[in-house]
């Protein structure tokens, strides 16, 4: 496929490779007075704390966190924030509001695709988030035939990416049938259709973009028939990107996985597929404690969308669970009814302070001083690196340059204590309070 969009880079061009921090996030805990300089190749080269501003640095006007990882979404979905939140008949669920969602994908072209991605792309970096990954399957155009182009809309989404300065990892989905008993998609699910060489050809495209890191996705396993993820998982044995499934979002999908397959939907994955760290567990919302313990000795991930699973009403995952056996864990946005990453941390935390009626459930009372916006914070930094197909990740050299330079003015970090500043942050802003972002040693926002 020849590629046919010329992006353009319109962020800042600042080449302020060296940086002083009057504080910034390393390894878990705040340093002073910190160095921070990038390479050509936009990696961290050195950082060191203690160390007066040099004349020729750029100083950063507020405390830096690393950049944080949106290992979850699906950019079309902007369009349609907000255009849900009606109820007219006895009944609303995760079902009724796919089909209208479905309604918004049937309308958009790539150009408006382009449009749409920008300005969400733009909202995630100015909300402390420097990579997203893109959960694609809005392939084909509005009859359901490929575009003259094959990857015309993965082509839109790259160019936002490019556009905006924000990372990105491009998912290609497959996408082949409607439900576990059905053969086929369903009439309006037709621009989905992928199969897994679609799938491939998509992500060899995306792979020879510079700067774009791609990986699959598999829709679900409801969406996709065991024979077809076979074939897509034998073409990419010794190959360390990333594999993303949707899993166990819905009750009724559990219920379907039961009466299809006699087993729950994460214990058939794990059965049937045998499941690596490249997986991405994405909701796995509906887990046993069995379930988790079997997530957790292959070594995946799992991605919880907060806001977007609080809006859908699917349920509170097992959080606590999750992090006591050590799964890695990243957060997405996924159908963007929110977009900054402060207030999907937030909501993590909350929706099992409701659930379970007690406060700071993520906390690890032997780090961090028991801080709950820093293990959280950590965790999301890891496991979202492990999504992305990053490597290293944080303030670190070799790390990508990224940063996050938050907003001392804001509401809530302006009478925060200097230890206190990331749980505040998490906390206790109204605002994303990022006053700049950093993408391999750029400024962007
Ligand atoms: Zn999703």
């Amino acid at each position: 496929m020849s590629v046919k969009i010329n992006a353009r880079l319109n962020a800042s061009v600042d080449r302020a490779a060296l940086l002083w921090a009057p504080r910034a996030w390393i390894g878990g805990a705040w340093h002073d007075s910190v160095v921070l300089q990038a390479d050509a190749s936009g990696r961290w080269a050195r950082i060191e704390s203690g160390q007066p501003a040099p004349a020729a640095a750029t100083v950063l006007p507020g405390p830096a966190l690393p950049g944080l990882v949106n290992a979850h979404s699906h950019a079309f979905q902007r369009a349609f924030a907000g255009q849900a939140e009606r109820r007219t008949g006895a009944h609303d669920d995760f079902w009724s509001w796919r089909d209208r969602m479905y309604g918004v994908a049937l309308t958009l072209t790539p150009a408006r695709l382009r449009e749409v991605a920008r300005t969400l792309y733009r909202e995630l970096l100015a909300g402390g988030f420097t990579q997203v990954c893109e959960f694609h399957y809005l392939h084909h155009d509005e009859q359901g035939r490929r575009y003259a182009e094959p990857a015309a809309m993965a082509e839109a989404l790259i160019a936002a990416a490019a556009d905006t300065g924000i990372g990105l990892t491009l998912l290609p989905v497959l996408y082949e049938r409607a439900g576990f008993a059905a053969s086929a998609l369903r009439e309006d699910q037709r621009r989905f259709a992928a199969d897994a060489g679609f799938v491939l050809e998509l992500r060899e495209a995306a792979s020879a973009r510079r700067g774009v890191l791609a990986g699959v996705a598999i829709h679900s396993l409801r969406a996709a028939a065991p024979a077809s993820i076979d074939a897509l998982l034998a073409r990419l044995q010794g190959d360390a990107a990333p594999v993303h499934v949707h899993v166990a979002e819905q009750t009724a999908e559990v219920d379907d996985c039961l009466a299809a397959h006699g087993a729950r939907p994460i214990e058939w994955l794990c059965r049937r597929f045998a499941p690596d760290p490249r997986w991405q567990l994405v909701h796995a919302t509906h887990a046993t404690p069995a379930e988790i313990d079997a997530v957790a000795a292959c070594g995946a991930g799992v991605v919880i969308c907060p806001s977007t699973e609080a809006n859908l009403g699917d349920g509170v995952p097992d959080l606590p669970r999750w992090l006591a056996a050590g799964v890695p864990l990243a957060i997405g946005t996924d159908s963007h009814v929110q977009r900054a990453a402060n207030a999907e941390l937030r909501w993590l935390e909350y929706a099992q302070r409701l659930a379970l009626r007690r406060r700071n459930v993520a906390a690890e009372p032997a780090r961090y001083e028991g801080r709950t916006a820093a293990a959280l914070f950590e965790r999301c930094l890891a496991g979202g690196a492990a999504a992305a197909g990053l490597g290293a990740r944080g303030l670190v050299a070799g790390a990508r340059a990224d940063l996050v330079v938050l907003d001392a003015q804001a509401g809530g970090l302006d009478t925060a204590q200097t230890e206190d500043v990331l749980d505040a942050w998490v906390f206790a802003t109204d605002t994303p309070a990022v006053a700049q972002t950093w993408v391999a040693g750029r400024r962007v926002v």
